[in-house]
C-alpha cells in the first residue's frame, strides 16, 4: 500500500465559493464546540470535590464520562435536528472536524505539550472528503459531494493505478486547492541498500552538512524573506485592529507565508534530488528522537521546516530508487568519527571537532553527518539496535553481504 498527496488547483464558482466558505466556518465551530466540551470537562476534574473553587466552578457530575470522539460524534448527529447550518454541510466533513480536534488531543497527550486552541474566524483553512466511492477527477474536473463539480487544473496527471482516497479542499490565499490523496494497492519493493553512502547533519547555522565534507548553505534569498516578514509583522502592530490598513497588511503577510512555504519546498526538492544524484544510501537523524533528547533550546530551533526535509528526502530517494533511513541522533556530535571515541560535549559555539586521541580535525557538523553515516552503514551490515528504524516502510530488511566500507564501520564500533 503506497500513498502520495498531489496538490492541484481548482476554480469554484462564486456560488461554490460561498458554500465551501459556509463550511469552513460551520467546521470551526463544530471544532471549537467540541473542544470547549473537551476542556471544561477536564478543567471540572482539576477542582478537589470537597471544596468549592472560585476559579474553576464547572459542575460537571462525576458520573459524566469523557466526551471522547465516539460521543461527540453521536452529539453531532442529534445537534444536526436543532441546528439547520449544520445539514448542510456534507456529514463526512463534519465528522472529519472531531477527529482532528480528536487527533490533536492525542498528539498532545504523546508530547506531554500543545493542549489545543480554539480556532479563530478565518483560522480554519481546510476540510476533508474522507471517502469517495468513485473517481472524483475526470478529465478536466472534480466532482465535490455536495459542492458539485469545478474545474482543477490537472498539471501533473494522476500516476497510473492510483486511486483517489480523499479529497482535502484547502483555502490559501492565493485560492483554492484540492490535495488528493492517492493510493495504490500495488506493494511497491523497497530500495535495497546499494552504492554510495551519505550521512547528513542538519545545522541551524549551515542547512546541512555532508559525511564527504561539504556544507550547504542556507540560501540568501531564504533570509531576506524572513527579514520582510518581519518587517510586515512590525508595520502591522502599528495599525489599528481590525482596520482596513490592518486587514490589508495581514494579507500580504499571509500571501508572503505561502510563498516562502513553496520557495522552502522547492529549494527542499532541488537538495534531495542533489543527494540522490551522488548517493545510493542516504543517512540522516531522526528528529522525533533529537527532540526528546536535547532541551529547550531545541524545542525551538528544529523548525517544522527540517521534518518536510525529511519527508521530502524520504519521498526522491524512493522514487529514484535510492535508500534511506534515519539512525538514532544521540551524542552525533560527541563521538569521533575517526576512532569512535568519545569526545565529550561541545558548547554551540564549539565549531570545530579536534579529537585529542587521533588528532582528527574537521568541521564540527561534517563529524556528525560522519558518525550519522557510519550509524547507517552499521544498521544496514546487520541491523544492530544502535539505529531505530522508528517509521515503518523507511528500512528494508537488513542485508547480508558486507561491502568494505560497512566493515570497517562496524569494527569501529565494536572496537
Ligand atoms: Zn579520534
Amino acid at each position: 500500500m503506497l500513498n502520495l498527496t498531489y496538490s492541484y488547483r481548482i476554480y469554484p464558482s462564486l456560488d461554490q465559493e460561498a458554500r465551501m466558505l459556509d463550511w469552513l466556518e460551520q467546521c470551526r465551530r463544530v471544532y471549537n464546540y467540541a473542544l470547549a466540551e473537551r476542556k471544561d470537562w477536564i478543567d471540572s476534574r482539576k477542582c478537589p470535590v470537597n471544596a468549592c473553587s472560585i476559579r474553576q466552578e464547572y459542575i460537571i457530575l462525576a458520573d459524566v464520562p469523557y466526551p471522547d470522539y465516539y460521543k461527540q460524534q453521536n452529539a453531532l448527529t442529534k445537534a444536526k435536528e436543532e441546528i439547520p447550518e449544520l445539514k448542510a454541510v456534507h456529514s463526512q466533513v463534519l465528522q472529519d472536524a472531531l477527529k482532528r480536534l480528536d487527533k490533536s488531543f492525542k498528539f498532545m497527550q504523546e508530547r506531554g505539550f500543545g493542549f489545543p486552541r480554539f480556532k479563530k474566524f478565518g483560522q480554519y483553512r481546510s476540510f476533508v472528503f474522507p471517502q469517495f466511492k468513485s473517481n472524483p477527477v475526470n478529465g478536466f474536473e472534480i466532482k465535490l459531494p455536495k459542492i458539485g463539480a469545478m474545474p482543477i487544473n490537472l498539471h501533473r496527471p494522476i500516476p497510473e493505478g492510483f486511486e483517489v482516497k480523499q479529497v482535502r479542499v484547502v483555502f490559501k490565499p492565493s485560492g483554492w486547492y484540492a490535495q488528493l490523496i492517492l493510493q495504490a494497492d500495488i506493494s511497491v519493493p523497497e530500495p535495497m541498500p546499494q552504492g554510495e553512502p551519505i550521512g547528513i547533519d542538519l545545522g541551524l547555522e549551515k542547512f546541512l552538512a555532508l559525511s564527504t565534507g561539504e556544507l550547504v548553505e542556507r540560501p540568501r534569498f531564504f533570509v531576506d524573506l524572513q527579514s520582510k516578514l518581519r518587517w510586515l509583522q512590525r508595520k502591522l502592530r502599528n495599525k489599528k485592529k481590525g482596520s482596513a490598513n490592518y486587514r490589508k497588511i495581514q494579507a500580504k503577510i499571509r500571501k508572503l507565508h505561502e510563498y516562502i512555504h513553496n520557495v522552502r519546498r522547492e529549494f527542499h526538492f532541488e537538495i534531495a534530488h542533489k543527494l540522490c544524484d551522488r548517493a545510493g544510501m542516504i543517512f540522516a537523524e531522526d528528529l522525533n528522537l533529537k527532540m526528546t533528547s536535547r532541551g529547550m533550546l531545541a524545542k525551538h530551533c528544529l523548525d517544522a521546516a527540517w521534518g518536510s526535509f525529511l519527508d521530502i528526502l524520504k519521498w526522491v530517494c524512493w522514487k529514484r530508487g535510492g535508500y534511506f533511513a534515519k539512525v538514532d541522533p544521540n551524542g552525533t556530535s560527541q563521538t569521533c568519527p575517526q576512532c569512535a571515541v568519545h569526545t565529550g560535549k561541545k558548547k554551540l559555539s564549539e565549531r570545530v571537532h579536534h579529537c585529542s586521541e587521533c588528532g582528527y580535525t574537521t568541521d564540527r557538523d561534517v563529524a556528525a553527518a560522519q558518525v550519522v553515516m557510519q550509524r547507517g552503514l552499521l544498521f544496514v551490515a546487520d541491523g544492530q539496535s544502535v539505529i531505530l528504524p522508528v517509521e515503518e516502510g523507511c528500512v528494508s530488511t537488513p542485508m547480508k553481504q558486507e561491502s568494505p566500507s560497512v566493515r570497517k564501520g562496524s569494527q569501529r564500533r565494536t572496537s
